[in-house]
């Protein structure tokens, strides 16, 4: 295992062309650099001498032919996979790309693609082209395929940059002489990149949390607008963010699922799906004066909350509510209540509420906050308010706390903890606060390619988690995104099993049989 305060590793940087060579002299700062030589036998044979040179991760660097029409000269291409056409070694090689990504970006580089780099024997125009983009290839160069064999099981990374594409020939020859001097200065540029991500190799202990990932509340929630697609078809309109989790919304939107900020982008009659996080009492009527059919996927442990918030304002109540401003959970519970309810996020806001009856005041929390801040709001209130009155259980929902529970019992132990979750996402931000009073680093990550290698440098203790919204691929993708820099060994802290189950709305229930839709 490297350990924090090491030997700083050194890339090996393997480019095949003079004219590479000169575009990125001087920008690849403590790297030994080898110029390789254009096509397959050159390349084997300085996979061979690679292997000797001593380097703690390997990257391949250099110029390539895009192979889509999304690719422009001087787009950056990191490589997911390389495969030789023609000519073997035939099988594919798979390789992590995400820090790299992170880091490019870092460094300013916007157009950044990643994919299947093909290596071929020859120069490919035209057919060969449009043939090799058939098989799923992004990219295609001379080289990658044979010298990757120079990493002889050290990280390595493979990045082109595009130098023409398949419209290039038909454009005049001097828009193609400035696509490669474009192509020559996004390498110059990404170098740096190549440095950061090397310099984060090393072999690491990986503390994977759990519980983590999806709760049975998000999981309910997808469920719901996926069955109601298969059920009824495209589109059907999900009224703000199911989850917050911008992967979750972006898979759905592929499957046909719309989301809307307001029910007035709904055309009348449509399938309205309320998300997760609950709804008020006035949006409901909106829909149903807008003709909407309408499904809630709103958890039942929200729904819980808002029925405490109608219980308490009945009883004449003043409901302190601790949460964050604007959440959508929080709007959707206010709305059950608008006059009766105040919401308080710190501690210190309690002393400048002013309530009517000091003796008739109840608190309710948001579902997704921090156990112990909720902890230190409530001894505040309860100072103040005697008599205070609360839930009849916790409001902090089991997903919430369990998750709570694991990142602590990880980042006690990690250098870093990244949190797998989007900025939106109230329950995966409370996690990266938590791994944070616990003395760690933390980190909010949406995927692996938001890993920056600067992070990882001289750091072999890796915690990872995922909030309540992110799926569990995205865990298994940053596990793997940290294999690709060294060898992992994982271990899963458990601090608790989880079997909650909730159920569909009775419309949904039933499975539609083979080709139904339902109407
Ligand atoms: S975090 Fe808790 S309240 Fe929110 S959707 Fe999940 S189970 Fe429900």
């Amino acid at each position: 295992m490297s350990r924090p305060g090491g030997p700083r590793p050194a890339l090996l940087l393997l480019v095949p062309m003079l004219v590479e060579r000169a575009a990125i002299a001087g920008a690849a700062t403590g790297a030994t650099i080898a110029t390789t030589g254009v096509g397959r036998r050159r390349a084997l044979a300085a996979a061979e001498r690679g292997r000797r040179t001593p380097a703690a991760a390997v990257a391949i660097a250099g110029l390539c032919g895009g192979l889509t029409r999304d690719l422009l000269p001087g787009d950056v291409v990191v490589a997911t996979a390389v495969t030789a056409d023609g000519r073997g070694p035939r099988e594919t090689i798979t390789l992590s790309s995400g820090p790299l990504i992170a880091a490019l970006r870092t460094h300013g580089l916007r157009r950044v693609h990643a994919g299947h780099v093909v290596s071929s024997t020859r120069i490919v125009h035209g057919s060969q082209r449009v043939r090799l983009a058939a098989r799923g290839a992004i990219a295609v160069d001379m080289e990658s395929a044979w010298l990757s064999g120079a990493a002889g099981g050290r990280p390595l990374a493979v990045l082109r940059v595009v130098g023409d594409t398949p419209s290039t020939r038909l454009r005049h020859p001097l828009a193609a002489a400035r696509g490669l001097l474009e192509a020559r200065r996004s390498l110059r540029r990404a170098v740096p990149a190549l440095t950061d991500w090397a310099r984060a190799a090393g072999d690491r202990h990986v503390l994977v949390a759990s519980p983590r990932s999806f709760c049975a509340g998000a999981q309910r929630a997808i469920e719901i607008v996926e069955r109601a697609l298969d059920l009824y078809g495209s589109p059907v309109y999900v009224r703000k963010q199911i989850v917050h989790n911008i992967h979750v919304v972006r898979d759905l939107q592929g499957r046909g699922a719309r989301f809307v900020d307001s029910l007035q982008e709904i055309p009348p009659g449509s399938l309205c799906i309320f998300s997760a996080h609950g709804v008020s009492p006035a949006v409901r009527q909106e829909a149903n004066e807008l003709g909407l059919r309408v499904i809630d996927a709103t958890c039942p442990l929200v729904a819980k909350v808002h029925k405490e918030a109608r219980r308490f304002a009945a009883s004449g109540h003043r409901i302190v509510l601790i949460g964050h401003r604007g959440h959508d959970e929080v709007v959707g519970t206010v709305g059950e209540a608008p006059g009766a309810i105040v919401v308080v996020t710190e501690p210190a806001e309690v002393n400048g509420l002013d309530v009517p009856d000091r003796c008739s005041v109840a608190y309710l929390t948001q579902t997704t906050l921090a156990v112990d801040e909720v902890r230190e709001v409530v001894e505040r209130l309860r100072g103040r308010f005697p008599q205070l009155e609360g839930p009849a259980s916790n409001d902090i929902c089991y997903a919430t706390s369990n998750r709570q529970d694991a990142v602590r019992a990880i980042a006690r132990d990690a250098d870093l903890v990244l949190v797998i979750g989007s900025s939106n996402s109230s329950n995966s931000r409370r996690l990266v606060e938590i791994a944070e009073r616990e003395g760690c680093e933390a980190r909010l990550i949406d995927d692996d390619t938001a890993i920056d290698p600067v992070w990882l440098a001289g750091r072999s203790r890796i915690g990872v988690t995922a909030g309540a919204s992110a799926p569990q691929r995205l865990v298994d993708e940053v596990v793997a995104a940290l294999a690709g820099l060294g060898r992992v060994e994982v271990e899963e802290r458990c601090v608790g099993t989880e079997a909650f189950h909730f159920t569909l709305p009775p419309e949904l229930s039933r499975a539609p049989g083979r080709g139904e839709r339902v109407d």
